[in-house]
């Protein structure tokens, strides 16, 4: 075969013009006619006895060294004929990155070593752009953790189904996984991963072809999907199995989710990320404030959204106006129906009428105002405390609520203690309630705030107590003075086995422990009686006093005593 100069210059042109821009399959198939090349082959694995794309089996049966690359002599069916192949050793094995067959009759003397080489060379090129484009693109398009797409590579894929499908046929959800903590507390961070991983390829399963899913991060995710087929994901999502973790073998997690759903408006085109949003405000209080496994983004929630801005707006003037009050309910000895302390619980009143906490104070915690609240409130009850004293009445102890976001704020033992200096009290006739806390991040910080509180004489009581994944584990390490048994306890006394399972062993470990116990949202009698039953002494709630503002906790310092719990 002759092969001219001419070759050599096309190929040098077609390398250089590769590294710039794509080339043709026609670029391709001329060089292959000028080089006597019927067939090629590069980019698909090789073995020595090699399978073709038209599955035919090629057997070898030469083969010789040409410049280090191998020309052999194969041998198909009843015909025989060249190929060569292009490989590289690395490690001591083969890889190669492609391969020639030539048209029948070209024999070893006709071959152009050096334009072959060449040709080689551009095809390892090729391929290796080729690879390369694939890495990036993934590395833009999916997630690092689990590899399922990123939401780059869902914000695409939207746009190209909306070309296809109706905006109002499909759902854009976010998702969020309930109780994922909880992995993460039982089997650890490393567990938490794999788990994420596997949850992550299951979701994609659930999803059709022209449908998506993507991954935002941490324990969130969002799907596009058919409405249609809304039921069917949703029965999915539902129960999740995530077991056979390597770093938490024989554990199997039932994983469910929260939804939040953005609809399309017919005829009203809009962009991905404004659905997102939607989705998300959805999902947010989905898992937050409404406690609802599936939320639509609807006129209802546009209006929780707007009323949530308005609370934030109006705040700062609220604490300047003084709007902001305690008021106290009571906490009674049941034995003798004795007062023996009182709770200080936040009240807005504003032009006349009640805002109460469910309605502001989760907006303000999630938007970290609830620390200038909690000290507002506890100024104003410290104040109260001194003008009982003034009046001669013999005070007991009176807590004051915390949020968790005041772990988080410098020095808040020193405010605390300068304002109990400020009102000339005792730091012993105060308590600060705070919730339990389970992130393990957060732990750290709770020991830290209760120490230093605890280090200025304020006693320490946590509330909510018996709500969160370790509470009991946690019991033995917290220094606290008082556990409140949460509500969602007391109200299902007497009967509930559960209930009183876990308030006998709360107050088997808080006796051991030297804490004191108390219980919340004491409704009736047989509630109480159960408490007496079980050793639980104190308690609070509407059985005894709704809380009540200053001057009826006035007369409640005045009285002699709530009636005693009959046995
Ligand atoms: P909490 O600290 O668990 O307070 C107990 C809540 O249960 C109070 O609701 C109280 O009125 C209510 N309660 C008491 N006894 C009963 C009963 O027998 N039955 C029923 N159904 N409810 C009873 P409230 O006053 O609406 O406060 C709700 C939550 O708001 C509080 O829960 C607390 O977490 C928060 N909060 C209130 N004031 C403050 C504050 O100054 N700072 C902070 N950070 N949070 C506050
Ligand atoms: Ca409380
Ligand atoms: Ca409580």
């Amino acid at each position: 075969m002759q092969l001219s100069n001419e070759l050599i210059n096309d190929l040098q042109h077609m390398i250089e013009k590769a590294s710039r821009e794509r080339l043709s399959r026609d670029d391709l198939k001329t060089v292959c006619e000028h080089l006597g090349i019927s067939k090629l082959y590069y980019d698909v694995d090789f073995e020595d006895d090699f399978r073709f794309r038209d599955n035919r089996v090629g057997k070898v049966v030469a083969d010789e060294e040409i410049e280090g690359n191998k020309i052999m002599l194969y041998k198909d069916g009843q015909q025989t004929g060249l190929c060569l192949k292009y490989a590289y050793f690395f490690d001591d094995k083969e890889y190669v990155h492609s391969y020639q067959e030539f048209k029948i009759g070209v024999k070893k003397e006709d071959l152009d070593l050096e334009a072959l080489k060449l040709f080689a060379d551009l095809l390892y090129l090729l391929m290796s752009r080729r690879n390369m484009r694939k890495m990036l693109d993934i590395s833009q398009n999916s997630d690092a953790l689990t590899g399922i797409p990123n939401v780059v590579f869902l914000q695409k894929k939207y746009k190209e189904l909306t070309r296809t499908i109706p905006e109002e046929d499909l759902l854009l959800i976010r998702l969020n996984l309930q109780n994922f903590r909880y992995v993460n507390d039982v089997a650890g961070g490393r567990a938490g991963d794999e788990a994420i991983i596997q949850y992550s390829r299951k979701l994609c399963t659930f999803v059709a072809d022209d449908e998506a899913v993507c991954r935002l991060g941490g324990d969130n995710y969002v799907l596009v999907i058919r409405k249609k087929n809304l039921e069917a994901v949703q029965r999915k999502l539902g129960s999740v199995l995530i077991s056979n973790l390597k770093s938490a073998p024989g554990v199997t997690f039932n994983i469910s989710t929260w939804m939040g759903i953005s609809e399309a408006v017919k005829g009203r085109r809009r962009p991905f990320f404004e659905r997102l949003n939607e989705a998300s405000a959805a999902c947010e209080l989905a898992k937050g404030k409404l406690k609802k496994p599936v939320v639509y983004f609807d006129d209802e929630l546009v209006e929780a959204i707007s009323k949530s801005r308005k609370i934030l707006s109006m705040f700062r003037p609220a604490i300047q106006k003084r709007e902001f009050v305690p008021f106290f309910q009571a906490k009674v000895d049941m034995r003798n129906g004795e007062l023996v302390g009182f709770e200080a619980l936040c009240r807005w009143i504003h032009e006349g009428h009640f805002i109460y906490p469910d309605q502001f104070i989760p907006v303000l915690d999630k938007n970290s105002l609830i620390p200038e609240l909690d000290i507002t409130i506890f100024k104003a009850t410290c104040s109260a405390i001194r003008q009982w004293k003034n009046m001669g009445y013999d005070v007991p102890v009176i807590s004051s609520n915390f949020s968790k976001k005041n772990l988080y704020v410098m020095d808040i033992d020193e405010r605390i203690a300068d304002i109990i200096d400020d009102f000339g009290l005792s730091p012993d006739c105060l308590e600060i309630e705070i919730t339990e806390s389970v992130k393990d991040t957060e732990y750290e910080q709770l020991m830290d705030f209760i120490r230093k509180l605890k280090n200025k004489g304020i006693r320490i009581s946590i509330d909510d107590f018996g709500t969160g994944y370790s509470s009991l584990s946690l019991i033995h390490n917290i220094n606290a003075d008082v556990i409140k048994i949460d509500r969602s306890f007391v109200d299902k006394l007497p009967d509930d086995r559960r209930s009183r399972i876990l308030i006998e062993s709360i107050i088997n470990i808080a006796d051991r422990l030297h804490m004191s116990v108390i219980a919340e949202g004491v409704e009736n009698e047989k509630q109480g009686r159960a408490l007496l039953e079980m050793g639980c002494n104190k308690a609070q709630g509407y059985y005894y006093s709704k809380p009540v503002d200053f001057e009826a906790a006035t007369k409640l310092l005045e009285s002699t005593a709530f009636r005693p719990m009959s046995e």
